[in-house]
């Protein structure tokens, strides 16, 4: 059976202020690094990509051996997935979920994730949270400093983990989590609609270079620990 990555890029960027799956780090449009990541890995046989459907040939003109389709994306990220899960192989049986907007995933935690799915079933890359994480009491946290923004409680942090891509599940398992999760509410990654079925998703320790590009801000640091790479 087939381990197929799905590589979720279709979204608009609005905290860039412009598409951002294009745009250079290190001389290679960001989208490029994570297709490079998922070809030169040998856990890896086949990479599906979901963009915006203006952008299907540019992703086509990259060039990996190891792409089989390219897939219109949907309004939010979980439509996104779900188009590109329509385009599975048959014998597929690990799917890797990866965040177009993650172009510093490597090779070994890729090997790593899909190594411990092919064990346990459904795995997240994670990685412990550094900063002391408020809980806000109003419904909706504010991104600036208006409004009243008051502290409703504070969280353990020693139990609080920042959930990355790549997210590894048996192909049944993830089939059927968004069968059943689909439409029912805004999943924010794919190992929600997992859990809410109540199978156990382990997590798997990453490692905080690995970042979504989300500001410009976060274009300037990729760029910075690309370079520290040495690529
Ligand atoms: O919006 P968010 O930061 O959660 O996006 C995570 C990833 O999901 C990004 O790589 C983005 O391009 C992708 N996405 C998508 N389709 C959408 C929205 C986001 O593929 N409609």
């Amino acid at each position: 059976m087939k381990t197929i990555a799905i590589i979720a890029a279709g979204g608009q960027g609005k905290r860039m202020g412009r598409p951002k799956q294009f745009l250079k780090i290190a001389g290679k449009p960001m989208l490029w690094w994570s297709l490079f990541a998922f070809q030169g890995c040998e856990a890896i046989d086949g990479i599906i990509v979901v963009v915006n459907k203006d952008d299907m040939l540019k992703v086509k003109r990259f060039k990996f051996s190891k792409l089989l389709a390219v897939v219109a994306g949907g309004k939010e990220r979980q439509d996104s997935v779900y188009n590109g899960l329509q385009a599975l192989p048959a014998d597929t049986g690990i799917v890797a979920i990866h965040d177009g907007a993650r172009p510093l995933v490597t090779i070994d935690v890729i090997n790593q994730a899909v190594c411990a799915a092919k064990q346990g079933g459904a795995v997240v890359v994670g990685v412990p949270v550094r900063d002391t994480i408020k809980q806000m009491t109003n419904d909706k946290c504010q991104m600036s400093n208006e409004g009243k923004n008051i502290i409703g409680k504070t969280l353990d942090r020693s139990q609080l983990w920042a959930a990355q891509t790549p997210q590894v599940f048996k192909k049944e398992i993830l089939l059927k989590a968004y069968k059943k999760g689909y439409n029912k509410s805004l999943a924010t990654d794919d190992a929600v609609l997992v859990e809410k079925m109540g199978v156990p998703v382990k997590m798997v320790m990453g490692y905080y270079d690995n970042i979504k590009i989300t500001t410009p801000e976060d274009l300037a640091v990729a760029k910075t620990l690309l370079k520290k790479r040495g690529v």
